[in-house]
């Protein structure tokens, strides 16, 4: 496994439980906790960073913190050159 570095910001005390950045998650990143209502963040080194968990958290709990300097991010971009 690459570790990205990645970090997802997590403010729980934003976050009132409604789950659609969990269904917003198209890779296995979030997972539910159905106890307390909250995304966990688990495998944050599979993160794509598309941001749609950023997006679609109206309550601003999530911030999205790609490391731009990881080899899979600049695997990438070079897909561009
Ligand atoms: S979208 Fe935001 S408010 Fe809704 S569960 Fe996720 S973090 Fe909480
Ligand atoms: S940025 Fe995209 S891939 Fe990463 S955790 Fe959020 S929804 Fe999932």
């Amino acid at each position: 496994m690459i570790d990205t570095k990645h970090e997802i910001v997590f403010h729980p005390e934003k976050c009132v439980g409604c789950g659609l950045c969990y269904k917003a998650c198209f890779v296995d990143v979030i997972r539910w906790d159905e106890e307390n209502k909250k995304p966990v963040f688990k495998y944050v080194e599979d993160c794509e960073h598309c941001f749609y968990c950023e997006s679609v958290c109206k309550r601003g709990a999530i911030e999205v913190k790609p490391n731009y300097a990881s080899e899979r991010l600049l695997q990438h971009f070079d897909r561009y050159r």
